[in-house]
């Protein structure tokens, strides 16, 4: 029982697994934002656009069966159709971020090798560290 939990906190204590249960976290906040503008935004402006169809209302065809709270079961094709389309959504606002993350990324790598960290020393021409004040070949004292 003890290695038990030794094993066990050595795999939950994982950089990996901690990533992963943040990813979890962000992920299902993040539906919830995607879910809330296709239900605050999109749907009214797909019931403007269609004269006031709710897309989760359409295409329902029934089969013959009752379901346990006595209502007709159907099969809702508006309703699968309305998931496609928050998905088709979400995968393009994922793919926006990530391309957005991978620009700044980018970007970032190039300021810092665009840095310079050496300098020239104006007396003996050596290239010596940005920071020097003094040159470490001719001993010249540096201003700045
Ligand atoms: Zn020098």
């Amino acid at each position: 029982m003890k290695k038990f939990m030794k094993e066990f906190k050595e795999f939950a204590l994982k950089g990996s697994m901690i990533d992963l249960a943040v990813g979890m976290i962000i992920g299902a906040a993040f539906t919830a934002v995607v879910n809330s503008l296709v239900t605050n935004l999109f749907n009214p402006i797909i019931a403007l656009v269609t004269g006031g169809v709710d897309l989760n209302e359409l295409w329902k065809i029934p089969v013959g069966a009752v379901l346990e709270d006595g209502t007709q079961a159907t099969i809702n094709i508006g309703a699968f159709i309305s998931s496609v389309i928050n998905f088709v959504i979400m995968a393009l606002v994922i793919f926006m971020i990530v391309k957005a993350v991978n620009k700044a990324r980018t970007l970032k790598k190039k300021e810092e090798e665009a840095a310079p960290t050496t300098k020239k020393c104006p007396f003996c021409q050596s290239e010596i560290p940005i920071e020097a004040t003094r040159c470490p070949h001719c001993t010249s004292q540096l201003s700045e």
